[in-house]
């Protein structure tokens, strides 16, 4: 996702409260930035920020961090944030390459990737944030009892991300290919703003819920 170009969008994150400015000085210690021991859940290219703020108001024990790459998108989260504060909700941006600068072993509970680009270029396979070599970085920051829970309405890119997961020693805990049909996935799910937007069009949405 890129918006068109928000003048000052930079400098309005650099002045904001909800975001961790020097997201890896925080690394194996980011209950300190909340004050708490509560597990950590994080949210891998958030967008604007929907999903974790309805996560976090539901879920005051767990600490949410939603990481997006383009500060014009961030941005429209953080003007969420100001709307309605969460003191279990931190932002950053960042690339998603360096998440292992920024969270340490086992750091992580939950990682959500919803609606992630698509990368539908063979040689760009890489770069899909349900690739194997993003399983490899998942696998270290994951506490051992970890789950990742991913949606799309890309059947590409949901085949991809099913064919990754055995080479890289992942097993699925829950799949459906229509989760808005499947009662027992659909039970508390979060529609995303591209969920909404995709599933209003008639698109199924893929999903699932991985372990290792
Ligand atoms: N999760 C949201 C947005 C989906 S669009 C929703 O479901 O509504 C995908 C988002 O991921 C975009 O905002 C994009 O900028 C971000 N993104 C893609 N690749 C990323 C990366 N490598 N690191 C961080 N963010 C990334």
């Amino acid at each position: 996702m890129r918006l068109r170009n928000v003048t000052g969008s930079r400098e309005m994150i650099a002045g904001s409260r909800f975001v961790v400015h020097e997201p890896a000085a925080q690394k194996g210690k980011w209950c300190e930035v909340f004050g708490n021991d509560c597990p950590i859940h994080i949210e891998i290219g958030m967008g604007k920020g929907r999903f974790m703020m309805e996560l976090a108001a539901a879920n005051p024990r767990i600490n949410y961090v939603g990481i997006e790459k383009y500060s014009t998108v961030l941005l429209r989260a953080v003007q969420k944030m100001e709307a309605q504060e969460l003191c279990n909700l931190r932002l950053v941006r960042m690339e998603a390459e360096e998440i292992c600068e920024v969270f340490g072993r086992g750091e992580v509970e939950r990682i959500y990737l919803n609606f992630s680009d698509p990368w539908p270029k063979d040689r760009h396979a890489k770069r899909r944030l349900p690739s194997r070599q993003f399983l490899a970085r998942y696998d270290e920051i994951l506490a051992p009892d970890g789950r990742i829970e991913f949606k799309t309405d890309n059947a590409d890119l949901f085949d991809f991300a099913l064919e990754e997961l055995a080479p890289a020693g992942w097993k699925t805990e829950a799949v459906t290919r229509d989760l808005h049909h499947d009662g027992k996935m659909l039970a508390g799910n979060i529609m995303t703003e591209y969920e909404e937007k995709f599933s209003s069009m008639g698109n199924p949405i893929y999903k699932y819920v991985i372990y290792r």
